[in-house]
């Protein structure tokens, strides 16, 4: 083994400084092998009478209460007005076709959640959701994964805030990226289109008019679990709507089920690959387009 060279001290204090950056690179991934760093978001919850004198958990993610209606605490995301009306754009050679507009796609990709024929309707070419049919799902199942969603809220609206043009896409069948007409129509922030509901407002609002077509493509990195069930990786979105971004690699910081006013499920343990699913929220929401492109872990 070489000495370093005492001809050239400043050349060798660099390669000592660089041998001890690599040794620190190398190093970084053993100390965080498997335990991601859980600082953020922070998610805290308290446990209180409501207003009806009956115990309630309410959960705040940074600060911020689930569900807040108050928008001076939770601000509304600023509106943006997307750009030209969405283009049908084909999907990439690579990409698994789960509906094309036909009505074949949905008896060869879709069921209800208990496996059964689904009795949501193809209209115009169009996934339509029908009140009380349930969600509805792949028969593939997948895990991380790029996915693209278009979809359109009910061109006559009706009912205001969850209850106008609400629906969902849910990835793994567990974590739901917030569809409703949110074009005028007030609702909590984590709530609104394109949210990850209940753990993130969009970025922005960029929702177009109801019953015109929209688009979601979202990249999302799906949790990893130990053996006994516990998060050592959350999963993570980004999502582009209208092709603006509205979560920017966001780390969900648990479940997105509504337990409550206040409070939204917590990360459960489940298959490496799960059906993505559309919800059934009893508004005619319809989608088409849908393709979706696996990803690397
Ligand atoms: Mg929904």
């Amino acid at each position: 083994m070489k000495t370093p060279d005492s001809r050239f001290p400043i050349r060798s204090l660099f390669r000592t400084s660089v041998a001890a950056s690599v040794l620190t690179i190398a190093a970084a991934p053993l100390i965080s092998l498997g335990h991601e760093d859980f600082s953020k978001p922070v998610v805290t919850t308290e446990t209180k009478k409501d207003a009806n004198g009956n115990d309630a958990t309410y959960m705040y993610i940074d600060g911020i209460k689930v569900h807040e209606t108050d928008l001076t605490k939770q601000p509304a995301p600023p509106v943006v007005t997307p750009g030209s009306p969405a283009a049908f754009v084909a999907p990439p050679s690579d990409a698994i076709v789960l509906f094309d507009g036909s009505a074949k796609a949905l008896t060869d990709n879709w069921t209800d959640t208990k496996g059964g024929t689904s009795r949501w309707n193809v209209v115009d070419g169009a996934l339509e959701s029908v009140r009380s049919a349930g969600y509805i799902q792949t028969k593939q199942s997948f895990g991380s994964c790029q996915l693209h969603v278009e979809w359109a809220s009910p061109s006559k609206p009706e009912g205001e805030g969850q209850g106008r043009g609400n629906s969902g896409v849910f990835l793994m069948n567990t974590y739901e990226v917030q569809v409703l007409d949110s074009f005028e129509n007030q609702t909590y922030p984590d709530g609104q289109a394109s949210a990850l509901y209940g753990r993130k407002k969009p970025l922005v609002n960029v929702c177009r008019k109801p019953g015109e077509w929209q688009s979601y493509d979202i990249i999302f990195h799906r949790p990893l679990f130990d053996e006994a069930g516990k998060v050592t990786r959350r999963a993570t979105f980004t999502v582009l709507h209208n092709g603006v971004l509205t979560q920017d690699h966001t780390v969900l910081s648990g479940g997105t089920g509504w337990m409550g006013p206040d409070c939204a499920s917590e990360y459960k343990s489940h298959a490496d690959k799960l059906p993505l699913a559309f919800q059934d929220h009893g508004n005619p929401v319809r989608y088409r387009n849908v393709w979706v492109r696996e990803l690397a872990d």
